[in-house]
């Protein structure tokens, strides 16, 4: 382990956390010199200097393995999602070439991604805030997982491909079949319009979570660093503010594009009360 200056290492980083806490959208704007993975590095090793024994801060040092039955649905669908994907944007591209709509298409790729963006979103939103580990059929799949990111955030860079985009494909692949279907039995512009959107949103959500292990990485390769500069992937620094206090900012996860805009109406908040107006209570994160 290299050395640090524990006392200066540690005031930057609570400094950096602090500022996030008073103002975590200002910080975006902010130059702060070192990424933050590089700054919780170099939290994890002055407070590893106490704590040599166990694993690195922010992973559990657990091996997690899905069951047989559910990594042969991961495998399968991991297999069948590009099987169905590329039919899908070929047909619906053509189909709108055909009708002299191309400027429909070019109008479903940034759709698709501010789609992908607050669906990707809304259900971290659900998981984070409702539901617990226990819950029949999505506990284990769905809340889980996201429950012990909060808890293990560097967890999620050990993950396999499969088990990484697995649970997405799973959702995604029936409904890419759906709309092949549709492609083959109906001519109408508009549904191949509506089409090349939703395959093109099922690849962005499946790349969400691609996207979010980025974020978490102490050292990505150059171009997705470049690409989250460019803000087309999730941010490091945006990301930053979900894993901090109070913890209920920044769920979107594809990109980020749509958090300034959801907490500046307070979206999840105001979709919170509505719930709790209908007697539906959060049963929130563990932190
Ligand atoms: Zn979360
Ligand atoms: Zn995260």
């Amino acid at each position: 382990m290299r050395e640090v200056d524990t006392d200066t290492e540690v005031s930057h980083s609570f400094k950096i956390m602090s500022a996030i806490l008073q103002d975590p959208v200002a910080l975006e704007k902010e130059d702060i010199s070192s990424p933050p993975q590089a700054q919780t590095a170099q939290l994890a090793d002055a407070l590893a200097l106490n704590d040599s024994a166990g694993p690195p801060l922010g992973y559990s040092g657990i091996e997690e393995h899905s069951t047989p039955a559910h990594a042969f649905l991961e495998h399968s669908s991991s297999i069948l999602f590009p099987v169905l994907f590329v039919p899908n944007v070929y047909f619906s591209f053509y189909r709108l070439y055909d009708l002299e709509l191309l400027w429909l298409a070019a109008l479903s790729i940034p759709l698709a991604l501010v789609l992908g963006d607050f669906v990707g979103g809304l259900v971290h939103w659900a998981a984070d805030t409702y539901f617990s580990e226990d819950t029949p059929v999505v506990g284990a799949a769905l809340i889980k997982p996201f429950r012990q990111h909060h808890l293990f955030p560097r967890d999620i860079c050990t993950h396999t491909f499969v088990s990484i985009v697995g649970n997405v494909c799973i959702l995604a692949v029936p409904v890419l079949a759906l709309c092949l279907y549709l492609l083959w039995v109906t001519q109408h512009g508009l549904l191949a319009f509506a089409i090349l959107c939703t395959a093109l949103m099922a690849a962005a959500t499946v790349g969400t979570n691609i996207f979010h292990k980025w974020a978490h990485q102490e050292k990505p390769a150059a171009g997705v660093r470049w690409l989250q500069r460019m803000r087309l992937v999730l941010e490091p620094r945006h990301h930053e503010v979900h894993h901090t206090e109070p913890f209920e900012m920044h769920y979107c996860i594809t990109n980020g594009w749509l958090n300034p805009l959801l907490n500046k109406i307070g979206f999840f908040r105001k979709l919170e009360a509505s719930l709790r107006f209908l007697g539906v209570e959060t049963t929130k994160a563990q932190k």
